[in-house]
C-alpha cells in the first residue's frame, strides 16, 4: 500500500525508443505503468554513442526498475546511480535520465499538472531563449541577428567562419594531404582569436546595445589565448562567452576572472558534481552550461539549480538539436519555475520533429511557452518515429575528426 492508503503504481515495461527526424539521432525513454494508459517520457540523447545509452537501458536500467513504484523518483535516482558502482559519465547518466525524466513526467500527470507545477510554479510567463546566427564575414552574422531581432529574439549567438579552417559553428577547409592523409577538417587557433573581437566590435557598432550577444568557443584554444580573448572582448559586452577552457584545464578560470568581467558560461561537457561544484562555490563562472540528459535528469537538475541560487550563478541549460523535443520540455519546465534562470539555448525544431513529437514547446517572439497539459506536455508518435531510423555513418554518429595543419587532433 503506498502513503496514500491505494496499491503503488508501479514501473511494467521501459522502452528504449531511437529515432532520426531531421537527420539527428534522439534516444527517448517511454516508461509504461500499472495503471492502464499512464506512461511517461525522458530524454536519453547522446547523439555520438547512442547505442551504447539504448543497450545501457535496456540491460540494465530496465530489469532494475521494473516493478519499483514510479512515485519514489529519489529513491529510484539513488539506488540506481550506485548500482553501477562506478557512476556517472554520459553513458549511464543518459540512461539515468530518460527514467528520470519519464518519472517526473509520470508524477506531475498522476497530480493533474503541468511539471513545473510541482517544482514550485512558474517564476517567470516564459522562457527567453537565444538562437544561433552564423556566417562567413561580420556583415553576413550582422544580417542573420537583425533577421532573428524582427523575429523577436532578443539574445543571439554569434560565430563566425576564419577562411581556410573549420569553426565551430560553420563549416570549411582545406587539409594539406601530405599533413592530413584523411582530409579531416582542419583548425588553427591563431586567426579565431583575432577573429572574434573584430566580429564583435562590427556587431556592437551596427547593432548597439539593444541585443545580447553571445559566443562559444568550444574549448578549442590553448588556455593563454583563452585568457587574451576573453579581456580582448570584453568591451563589448557579451551577454557570456562559452567554453572557454576544455574541461580538463578548469583551474584557468581562476586566472580569467581576476582580470577581466567577461561574464563566462561553463559545463556543457560536464557530467559529474565533481567538476561544476568548485566552479560555482568560488564563483568563477556566471552561468552553469550543463546538458541536463548527460547529469543524469531533473533530479539532480533540480539540486544544481539550487545550489547555483545561493552562490549567484544561472542556469544556461545546453539546448542543442540533439536534445529531443522531450529533454527540451524538461529543460522549460525546470527554466519556468527556478529564480535563477539566466537564459535557455534552443535550436528551431524543425517540422519533421514537431510531427514524431506533439506538444512540443512553441517558440514565439524569442520564448518558449508551455502547452499547460499534465506532465512534461510533449507526446511522441512511435509509428512516425520508426519512420526515421538513425541515418548510415561510418563511426555511428561520432563527432567529426578535426586536426591542426600539421595533423594534430584537436579538440571538437
Ligand atoms: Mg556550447
Amino acid at each position: 500500500m503506498t502513503e496514500r492508503g491505494a496499491p503503488p503504481v508501479t514501473i511494467t515495461d521501459v522502452k528504449t525508443i531511437l529515432t532520426a527526424p531531421n537527420g539527428i539521432r534522439l534516444v527517448v525513454v517511454k516508461v509504461l505503468t500499472s495503471e492502464p494508459g499512464l506512461y511517461g517520457l525522458g530524454c536519453a540523447t547522446f547523439t555520438q554513442r547512442p547505442l551504447a545509452v539504448a543497450t545501457a537501458i535496456n540491460e540494465y536500467v530496465k530489469p532494475f526498475v521494473l516493478g519499483r513504484d514510479v512515485d519514489r523518483i529519489e529513491d529510484i535516482w539513488q539506488a540506481l546511480y550506485v548500482s553501477s558502482y562506478w557512476r556517472s559519465g554520459p553513458v549511464l547518466s543518459n540512461a539515468m535520465s530518460g527514467l528520470d525524466e519519464a518519472l517526473w513526467d509520470i508524477k506531475a500527470k498522476r497530480a493533474g499538472m503541468p511539471l513545473y507545477q510541482l517544482f514550485g510554479g512558474k517564476a517567470r510567463e516564459a522562457v527567453p531563449v537565444y538562437t544561433h546566427a552564423s556566417g562567413a564575414s561580420p556583415t553576413e552574422v550582422e544580417e542573420r541577428v537583425r533577421a532573428f531581432m524582427e523575429q523577436g529574439f532578443r539574445y543571439i549567438r554569434v560565430q563566425m567562419a576564419i577562411p581556410g579552417l573549420t569553426t565551430y559553428g560553420s563549416r570549411g577547409g582545406t587539409a594539406i594531404p601530405a599533413l592530413n592523409p584523411a582530409q579531416t577538417r582542419t583548425w588553427e587557433p591563431t586567426p579565431y582569436v583575432h577573429a572574434v573581437p573584430r566580429l564583435l566590435e562590427h556587431l556592437r557598432v551596427a547593432l548597439g546595445e539593444d541585443v545580447e550577444l553571445l559566443h562559444d568557443v568550444h574549448e578549442r584554444i590553448p588556455p593563454i589565448q583563452g585568457l587574451w580573448l576573453a579581456k580582448a572582448v570584453e568591451p563589448y559586452r557579451l551577454f557570456f562567452l562559452e567554453d572557454l577552457f576544455a574541461p580538463e584545464d578548469i583551474d584557468y578560470f581562476r586566472l580569467v576572472r581576476a582580470q577581466c568581467a567577461t561574464p563566462l558560461a561553463m559545463g556543457e561537457l560536464f557530467v559529474n558534481q565533481a567538476e561544476y561544484v568548485p566552479l560555482m562555490r568560488e564563483r568563477l563562472i556566471d552561468f552553469i552550461r550543463v546538458h541536463i540528459s548527460d547529469i543524469g535528469g531533473l533530479t539532480p537538475a533540480r539540486k544544481l539549480a539550487a545550489f547555483g541560487e545561493f552562490l549567484g550563478v544561472r542556469s544556461a541549460w545546453h539546448g542543442p538539436g540533439d536534445v529531443s523535443p522531450v529533454g527540451h520540455a524538461a529543460n522549460m519546465h525546470l527554466d519556468l519555475a527556478i529564480s535563477n534562470f539566466g537564459i535557455q539555448e534552443l535550436s528551431l525544431f524543425p517540422e519533421g520533429t514537431r510531427e514524431v513529437f506533439p506538444g512540443t514547446p512553441e517558440v514565439r517572439d524569442g520564448y518558449l511557452w508551455c502547452n499547460e497539459q499534465p506532465g512534461l506536455g510533449v507526446d511522441i508518435d512511435e509509428q512516425l518515429a520508426a519512420k526515421y531510423p538513425f541515418p548510415e555513418h561510418p563511426y555511428n554518429g561520432a563527432w567529426p575528426e578535426v586536426r591542426r595543419l600539421d595533423g594534430t587532433v584537436v579538440k571538437p
